[in-house]
């Protein structure tokens, strides 16, 4: 037996609770990992409380991420004792994740951790940190440079805008964040952004186009913010959006792309393949700053992982949640 967080949607309703499972009842998969750490990531959270439609197949453990110890592999690249990262590929969505002490599943998802990170950085990092990663990867792939101007990036005190901040700083770009919590301010700053802008001069409905500011823009809040981030952004500029925490909708219209040639990529890290999996974490281990991965990160063990999933929804959460599962 092991423990995990179950998904359960059935008569009783949609509920998540800590408990002990059965070897017997993890998913079929070539790898099977002793698990020493998870996340709480925003998909997660919304996986745990339903409050987002996250999850395909029940029941189902949540975590999106993992780190763990091979213990079994039918698998040639990987062998019993290796250590192995996975994120995404739909694991917490449609295959048991990583919220539980052990995890079955296909070693193509699994990236080598050799020694780069610890497997509690790993977990620091875990999916917003690669994520964070893939867009800086997107900005440098569109020639922005550091000394083309300043880089804004929204959601600054939560996971993905936490590392994006601190790896643009190492590699030398100038970082203006925008944040709701004027409190994490210190916290910010100590990632590396030169000044903080507030939240609500985002958020709501803004003109077709903004005086030109920004180089590039790597944006976590969709909605509003988006539309506003697109209409500031200067002649030929990048923006990187990867996420949703302000909404689904992005209510802009056509002008900054089509008058300032602003280019808008989305990001998306579940289904990435893996060579550019491989090269996110090739330049994490060289372009983040791991002294920097303490302030980052929390680390709370598996029963308290459900009632901080509420608190990530309401934006009160900073940086990284990493999840001891034995613990
Ligand atoms: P976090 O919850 O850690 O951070 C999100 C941050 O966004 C918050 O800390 C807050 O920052 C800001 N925020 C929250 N609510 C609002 C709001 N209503 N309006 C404006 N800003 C808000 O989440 P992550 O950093 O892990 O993820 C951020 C987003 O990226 C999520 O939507 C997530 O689903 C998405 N994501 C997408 C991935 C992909 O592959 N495309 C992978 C990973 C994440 P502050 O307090 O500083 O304002």
């Amino acid at each position: 037996m092991f423990k995990g967080i179950l998904i359960q949607k059935d008569e009783a309703g949609y509920r998540a609770s800590l408990t002990d499972l059965d070897e017997s009842q993890l998913p079929e998969g070539d790898v099977t990992i002793r698990v020493s750490h998870s996340t709480l990531n925003f998909k997660d959270a919304l996986a745990i409380t339903g409050k987002g439609p996250v999850v395909r197949r029940f029941p189902m453990v949540p975590g999106v991420d993992l780190v763990g110890t091979v213990e079994h592999s039918g698998h040639s690249e990987y062998t019993v004792g290796d250590t192995v990262i996975l994120n995404g590929w739909g694991v917490g969505e449609k295959h048991w994740g990583g919220l539980a002490q052990k995890a079955r599943v296909n070693g193509d998802w699994l990236v080598p951790l050799r020694g780069r990170f610890t497997p509690e950085q790993a977990m620091s990092i875990g999916t917003a940190g690669y994520t964070a990663m893939l867009c800086v990867l997107a900005l440098e792939r569109n020639g922005v440079k550091p000394d083309d101007g300043e880089i804004l990036v929204t959601g600054a005190a939560g996971g993905v805008g936490s590392v994006a901040t601190a790896v643009l700083t190492k590699l030398g770009y100038s970082v203006v964040a925008v944040s709701g919590r004027p409190e994490e301010a210190a916290y910010i700053k100590s990632m590396g952004a030169i000044e903080i802008l507030d939240r609500d001069q985002f958020s709501s409905p803004g003109k077709p186009l903004g005086a030109e500011r920004w180089a590039g823009a790597i944006d976590v809040v969709g909605s509003h913010t988006l539309a506003n981030v697109c209409a500031t952004t200067r002649y030929r500029g990048f923006v990187a959006a990867c996420g949703l925490a302000g909404g689904m909708d992005f209510p802009a219209t056509v002008a900054p792309f089509i008058l300032r040639g602003v280019t808008l990529v989305g990001i998306d890290s579940v289904m990435c393949p893996r060579l550019g999996r491989l090269e996110a974490w090739r330049r994490l281990s060289r372009d983040l700053d791991v002294a920097k991965l303490a302030a980052i990160s929390n680390e709370v063990g598996l029963s308290e992982v459900m009632p901080l999933a509420q608190k990530m929804l309401n934006g009160e959460v900073r940086g990284r949640i990493v999840v001891d599962v034995n613990r």
